[in-house]
Order: C-alpha cells, then structure tokens, then sequence
C-alpha cells in the first residue's frame, strides 16, 4: 500500500536500520523505544492487523514468532521478553501494518497501562 509506512519501509523506500531480514519478513529498531531493546517484527506483505489474519497466514506468524525468539536470543534477553501486537484503536495500534513488538531488557510489569 503506498501510503503504508511499513510497506515502504519493506519496499526500502524509507529508511530503517534492518537487524532481520528473510523473503517474508524485517525487523528493525522501533523509531520511539519503550525498553532497551524495542524491536518491530513485520511481514513484507501488507496484512492491517491480527484482526485480517486467514489460516493460510499461519507459517508466517510461526515465523514471526521464532524469529523473535531468535532476536531475543541474540540481543540477550536471558532474563525474559514481552512480545506483542497492538490490535485496532482500543489496542493501542497507531500503524494499521500487522507488527510484532518485541520488548526487553527491562522489567516490563503487568498489566500494560
Ligand atoms: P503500534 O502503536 O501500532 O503498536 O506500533 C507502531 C510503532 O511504530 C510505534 O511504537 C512507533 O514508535 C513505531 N514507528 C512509527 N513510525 C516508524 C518509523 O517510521 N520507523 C520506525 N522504525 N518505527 C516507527
Ligand atoms: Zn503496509
């Protein structure tokens, strides 16, 4: 979608300092970090939010998700993680591309505000 920053982004049309990339999927630092490590999880392809998945999405949400595992792994967040996605305005969710926070390197607390 043009006018998707994400699909931008995953068009290389925008900048973003890429720390993941496969045929499906980048990742890459969140612009606005909430936790030492803050990194944003996204299919290339433009899917809105949790909301429009299919069953047929489901190897690239397993893939998401291993690839989060893999990045806490790698950025060490031996201590535990938060993984998330922002779902539709009551959700919190400010860019309508399907995203994958993943957080770390704090204690992050529960309930989220
Ligand atoms: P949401 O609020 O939809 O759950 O998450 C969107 C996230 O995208 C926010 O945390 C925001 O800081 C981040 N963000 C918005 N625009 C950009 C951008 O252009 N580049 C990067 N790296 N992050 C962005
Ligand atoms: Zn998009």
């Amino acid at each position: 979608m043009a006018d998707c920053i994400f699909c931008q982004i995953a068009a290389k049309e925008m900048a973003a300092d890429l720390v993941y990339e496969d045929e499906q999927l980048m990742a890459f630092p969140d612009i606005n970090p909430q936790a030492p490590v803050h990194l944003l999880i996204i299919p290339k392809r433009h899917i809105e939010s949790l909301a429009d998945i299919q069953v047929d999405h489901g190897g690239l949400l397993a893939s998401i998700l291993l690839t989060a595992k893999a990045l806490a792994k790698k950025y060490d967040l031996t201590d535990g993680y938060r993984v998330v996605a922002n779902t539709g305005n009551a959700g919190g969710q400010t860019v309508p591309h399907l995203h994958f926070h993943l957080l770390g390197g704090r204690d992050l607390g529960w309930p989220p505000g």
